[in-house]
């Protein structure tokens, strides 16, 4: 009989712009035990996003209804959204040995690492500079000039996080963060599979 052991959640945090979108998509191509976790949030859907997919885009009525029934393991406001993680189909997954992908900023994070760290593995996604950063959020075009400069100052801050996380990749290659993220995750589901039949 082969033994799964218990899926890992793993953390994914990043100034926007760092490329974790990309480096999340091709992580997910290539794994078939990792299944993203689809957030909730009340920002309304930017051009090309896919409800169901990218988020569950909701009323903020909606929003507060789901926390009040204890639907959401955790919850934010990011910029001037509320954003939150739907309990269920985390404890689902995790339970059948299925890793489960979260990708969200360090409030989020920090709200699991005390809610389940043992659980979470986590890693910060580094752009290469912050000049970089700069170029890569204009180059995106998905936001107006005052915005990037907010994003900007918001990056510093979720620079300033990095050190809590157990892992921080510089995004210099997507090929080689993906590579370095998958040996990673494959490490870490080894180390508790060897601790449950320990
Ligand atoms: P965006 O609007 O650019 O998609 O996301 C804005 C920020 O919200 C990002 O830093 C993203 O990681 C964060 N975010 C997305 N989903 C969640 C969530 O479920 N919980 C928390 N705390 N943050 C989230």
């Amino acid at each position: 009989m082969v033994t799964r052991g218990e899926g890992v959640l793993l953390v994914l945090s990043s100034p926007s712009g760092a490329g974790k979108t990309t480096i999340l998509e091709r992580l997910l191509d290539q794994s078939s035990d990792l299944v993203k976790s689809v957030s909730v949030t009340t920002r309304k859907p930017r051009s090309g996003e896919i409800n169901g997919k990218d988020y569950f885009f909701v009323t903020e009525e909606r929003f507060h209804e789901l926390c009040r029934t204890d639907q959401m393991l955790e919850y934010a406001k990011v910029f001037e959204n509320f954003y939150g993680i739907p309990k269920d189909f985390i404890k689902q997954n995790l339970s059948i040995g299925v890793s489960v992908l979260l990708s969200i900023d360090w409030q989020g994070a920090f709200h699991l690492f005390k809610l389940m760290r043992k659980k979470v593995v986590s890693i910060f996604i580094l752009p290469p500079s912050m000049e970089e950063l700069r170029l890569r959020l204009q180059k995106r075009n998905t936001d107006t000039a005052s915005e990037i400069e907010c994003r900007l100052a918001e990056a510093q801050k979720e620079i300033s996080k990095r050190n809590k996380y157990d892992y921080i990749i510089i995004n210099d290659n997507i090929d080689k963060s993906v590579e370095e993220i998958s040996s990673i995750l494959k490490k870490e589901k080894l180390k508790r599979l060897k601790k449950k039949l320990s």
